[in-house]
């Protein structure tokens, strides 16, 4: 019995204007796994990520989620159904306050429980839920961003280079987090500049390079032998 693929890109091409940035990106993310999704400045993750969640249209190809053709879908709808896009630099409300935050990302559960989810997840925004997001430290806006990885009950999570700019000790608090998401069967996609840590925690790695897929494999791979040089050392 096959499952679909919680996500599929299909072929997908994108452009900046009149700039190509994907050409003809292929990559699926199973139902409960973790994949990684590595490479350079500017090989087209993040772009990646925006096409996947509906932030974006492609110039070619289809996104599909869970088996069903989503290209045409708004973001709005993707999240709805059960896709949640944490983007790079924090996706908070920074003029609402932490509670309101946690109820803006939550989608059924009462507020009650979308609190106490989210603050027995990280215990830290417990003591900041009247503060407003924008007075957050970095690590603490990274949190509640991510927080929505859990409230939010998705069943797809995209995540945008979670550990930029913090401190390594928050870095390692996210990382566990991203951990706990494949226990609760989310299927994760995820971007970010430690490409061993992220190879660490995920089962499938694709690797981008100047917008084309030049690796598709397991992530154990790319860790042995010169692979880790051959594909991601140079940057
Ligand atoms: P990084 O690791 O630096 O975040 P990335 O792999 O996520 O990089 P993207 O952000 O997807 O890469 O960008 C891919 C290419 O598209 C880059 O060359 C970037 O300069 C370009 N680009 C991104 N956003 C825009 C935009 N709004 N307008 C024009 N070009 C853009």
């Amino acid at each position: 019995v096959s499952v679909a693929p919680a996500l599929e890109l299909r072929n997908i091409s994108a452009s900046y204007g009149s700039t190509a940035v994907l050409r003809d990106v292929s990559l699926t993310v199973a139902p409960g796994s973790v994949t990684a999704l590595i490479g350079p400045n500017g090989a087209g993750k993040t772009t990646s990520l925006r096409v996947a969640s509906g932030l974006m249209r492609p110039s070619a190809g289809e996104v599909f989620v869970g088996g069903t053709d989503v290209t045409r879908a708004s973001a709005a709808r993707r999240a709805k159904g059960g896709m949640c896009h944490v983007p790079e630099g924090r996706g908070v409300y920074r003029n609402l306050t932490v509670r309101e935050n946690l109820l803006m990302q939550s989608n059924a559960a009462g507020a009650k429980e979308t609190i106490e989810t989210a603050t027995s997840v990280f215990p830290r925004l417990g003591e900041r839920l009247s503060q407003k997001a924008g007075t957050l430290s970095g690590g603490e806006q990274q949190m509640l961003a991510l927080s929505a990885a859990y409230v939010a009950n998705p069943k797809l999570v995209l995540v945008d280079e979670p550990s930029l700019g913090l401190a390594p000790i928050i870095v390692d608090l996210v990382f566990d987090f991203l951990k706990t998401l494949r226990e609760k069967d989310v299927a994760l996609l995820l971007v970010d500049q430690y490409a061993l840590r992220t190879l660490a925690i995920a089962d499938h790695a694709y690797v981008l390079r100047r917008g084309e897929i030049v690796y598709d494999g397991p992530a154990s791979a790319l860790l042995q032998g010169n692979m880790f040089e051959k594909y991601i050392g140079e940057g």
